[in-house]
């Protein structure tokens, strides 16, 4: 059977007000590091075959290029050097790689590497202006979790945003350590945002807005959401936005059966400044039923998560009317 078609979504107060042809598209996802899928991770429901990365690949990059995003943020990559690197720079875009310190990957026999973040962007609409690659650290330790920061400027109208992609520490019972973590990051991200003046005169005076994706490994219920929806930042969920309160994440990002059981779960999120950025729309989640029983990773869906993805406006700030 085909795979199911997952629909844009156009929030209704998100009316034709909004120019929608100056957007930026922005992809997050954990497309399942190909030792962990094959090593450690126990889908038992999954088939062999749909773990087979000769073909994986392509359903992963076939997501990628049906949607095709200008900000690509990854996680659990452990073939950028041979795959994702040569084939999207072929494709017009620029990438950064940080693998984790210690990645679990190294583990697993007959391993491609460790796994890492990943950020692309598309080299025709932004140029780089600054490179940050974060170890996050906890009470002033180091973890073995990374973040990208990237500031960018849009060539078109010389506006800078901000990207960063991060992937916290996995399981139940470290709750504490996730929040820990988001903490860092959200400190380094304060710094870098507020950093340099206007660099041009559309743009406004003030930090550059920010775009933060990440596999964050926590539920909205865990402190460390909390800590980010309430951050100085003023940061949004974008995803919140496909509910129809405006409110509600989605039911599920991740839906996977390990020998230890079924576990459906909310854990990623495309994080926006929301005075200076609109969400324009949204791809929306797949039914329980599209799904299947077996749940993720499948044949249809390469990875145990679901890609998020999501247009951003600029806001049309009162300078903007000057
Ligand atoms: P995490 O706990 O953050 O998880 C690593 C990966 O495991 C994630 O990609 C996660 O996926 C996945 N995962 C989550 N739950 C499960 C599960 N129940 N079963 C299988 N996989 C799961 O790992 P850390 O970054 O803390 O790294 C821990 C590993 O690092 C150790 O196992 C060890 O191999 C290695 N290490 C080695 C050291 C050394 O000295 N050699 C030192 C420190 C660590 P998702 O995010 O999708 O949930
Ligand atoms: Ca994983």
């Amino acid at each position: 059977p085909a795979r199911p078609h997952r629909n844009l979504v156009y929030p209704s107060s998100m009316a034709p007000r909004h120019k929608h042809n100056s957007s930026i598209r922005i992809m997050q996802w954990n497309i399942l590091a190909q030792a962990l899928g094959e090593g450690k991770d126990g889908f038992i429901r999954c088939p062999l075959d749909a773990l087979n990365w000769e073909e994986r690949k392509y359903l992963i990059l076939e997501e990628i290029l049906t949607h095709s995003p200008d900000i690509l943020c990854l996680q659990e990559v452990d073939h950028y050097y041979d795959t994702f690197q040569p084939i999207m720079a072929s494709l017009g875009y620029q990438g950064s790689f940080l693998a984790k310190p210690w990645s679990p990957c190294l583990d697993v026999e007959q391993n491609n590497g460790p796994d890492g973040c990943a950020l692309f962007y598309r080299r025709s609409r932004f140029s780089l202006q600054a490179t940050a690659h974060l170890r996050l650290s906890a009470m002033m330790l180091p973890t073995n979790q990374v973040a990208i920061v990237q500031t960018l400027s849009c060539r078109a109208t010389g506006r800078r945003l901000c990207v960063a992609v991060t992937h916290l520490k996995a399981r139940s019972g470290w709750e504490r350590l996730r929040s820990v973590q988001g903490a860092d990051l959200l400190q380094s991200l304060r710094s870098i945002t507020s950093q340099g003046g206007p660099s041009s005169p559309e743009e406004g005076a003030g930090p550059v807005p920010l775009v933060v994706c990440g596999d964050f490994n926590a539920e909205p219920s865990e402190d460390v959401y909390r800590r980010f929806s309430s951050s100085t930042l003023r940061l949004d969920s974008a995803y919140k936005m496909l509910s129809s309160d405006g409110q509600t994440e989605p039911a599920y990002t991740s839906w996977k059966i390990r020998p230890s059981g079924e576990s459906c779960s909310t854990l990623d999120y495309i994080w926006y400044t929301h005075d200076a950025l609109s969400v324009d729309c949204l791809l929306d989640i797949p039914t329980e039923e599209q799904i299947g029983p077996d749940r993720l990773p499948s044949y249809h869906y390469p990875s145990d998560h679901l890609s998020l993805l999501c247009d951003l406006s600029f806001r049309e700030g009162p300078h903007m009317l000057m």
